[in-house]
């Protein structure tokens, strides 16, 4: 076991802005829909207010791929005893990890407090990735001392393989009373991060003809919406919607919250769970498991799938906004323009495939080279 603590040599982890991290590229065109002008006439909004990105294959720095953590039915936010100790279930995020972070953890802490008052000061958790640093990061704010446990940190998690949209997609919440709330939850979380340099930014999200479901789940007082009678993207000339949103970018977010959580004391151990034994064996009274797919095996759930996705990445590009058009989405981060997607059901082999790459670009370029 390795013990990662506040000035631990081992890890150089540095500042956000410093010279190891990733780069920054200005976001020049406006981020909200106020911004766009008043729709006036058939030629609003103006057609070139954004730049069309340049998706030649020069551009293009690498394939990323990741493994969903799927849950049929709704993302496990339960209590399990397990040998006197109180575990509480976090996992099963689908492609909504790092948007609904805050809201299921923040239910989990709820649910420590309600079913389990003799827990006492110092909680566990389990895993280190968006779900687990969030946790982490809220029983902080409540008073809690936390410690955890994970066989990987930073950037070699699932989280950091994310597109970060913040969007509810490609997951199951329980219904839509509960898809809303946590929706309003995350919201209230992210919002007053955002353009503070740790990752998450405001932007647009352009949608090409009918604005489709995720425009319906954003919380109407905190992000507007508008229909657009033509995209105010260069040389695209299709009418469709606009929405408020964040794009929280993972290798700047995860990286600013871990060296958040060492400044605030949490401690971070490297060791692998294999079994409900070694849950039991932890010091800790109560547990928070947030594995991710690394559930699936320890606690023999079923219900977990996996579902491997793959996107681009192409150098910088200060397109300030996102699309999503009928051959799938793409925006720009400070660290990249991101294309996605692929959803590839029961598929765990993360091995990098070249056809993906030229499939997936070309899908994108004829987006805008078919109009
Ligand atoms: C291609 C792609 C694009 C995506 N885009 C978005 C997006 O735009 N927006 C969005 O909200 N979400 C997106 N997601 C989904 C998001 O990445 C996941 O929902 C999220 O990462 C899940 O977070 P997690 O913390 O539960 O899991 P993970 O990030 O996998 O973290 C699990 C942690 O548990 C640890 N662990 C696992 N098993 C064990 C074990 N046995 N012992 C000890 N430690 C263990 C791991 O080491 C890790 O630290 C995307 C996912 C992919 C693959």
């Amino acid at each position: 076991m390795r013990l990662i603590a506040a000035g631990c040599s081992g890890l150089a982890l540095g500042s956000v802005q410093g010279c190891s991290a990733p780069p920054r590229v200005a976001s020049v065109p406006p981020q909200r829909i106020d911004d766009l002008g008043t729709p006036a006439s058939s030629v609003w909004p103006l057609a070139d207010q954004y730049p069309q990105p340049d998706l030649s294959d020069g551009r293009l720095i690498g394939q990323r791929t990741g493994i969903r953590p799927y849950r049929r039915g709704s993302v496990r936010v339960e209590v399990q005893d397990l040998a006197g100790k109180r575990v509480i279930h976090n996992y099963g995020h689908g492609g909504a990890g790092i948007t609904l972070a805050p809201a299921s953890s923040a239910e989990a802490i709820d649910l420590l407090e309600a079913t389990s008052p003799e827990s006492g000061s110092t909680i566990a958790v389990l895993g280190a990735g968006i779900v687990g640093m969030t946790t982490a990061d809220l029983l902080r704010d409540r008073g809690y001392s936390v410690r955890i446990y994970t066989e990987h940190i930073t950037p070699n998690t699932t989280s950091d393989v994310a597109g970060g949209q913040f969007a509810p997609a490609t997951v199951a919440i329980g219904g839509s009373e509960r898809r809303d709330r946590w929706m309003c939850v995350a919201s209230d979380y992210y919002l007053p991060r955002a353009g503070t340099g740790c990752g998450v930014d405001r932007v647009i999200n352009f949608t090409v003809g009918d604005a489709g479901g995720a425009l319906r789940h954003l919380p109407d007082d905190h992000f507007q919406r508008r229909s657009l009678n033509r995209l105010p993207i260069d040389g695209v000339n299709q009418s469709g919607g606009a929405y408020e949103t964040l794009v929280i970018a993972p290798p700047i977010y995860l990286r600013w919250l871990m060296e958040r959580l060492i400044a605030r004391r949490v401690t971070f151990r490297l060791q692998r769970i294999a079994s409900p034994s070694d849950v039991a064996d932890l010091p800790e009274q109560a547990v928070i498991n947030c594995m991710g797919l690394g559930a699936k095996a320890v606690f023999g759930d079923d219900q977990l799938i996996p579902i491997r996705g793959r996107l681009l990445m192409l150098e910088p590009q200060p397109l300030g906004y996102l699309l999503s058009h009928p051959r799938g989405y793409l925006f720009s981060r400070p660290d990249a323009v991101v294309l996605g997607g692929t959803y590839d059901r029961g598929q765990t082999d993360s091995t990098e495939d070249p056809r993906v790459t030229g499939e997936l670009l070309e899908r994108h370029q004829l987006f805008f080279t078919s109009g």
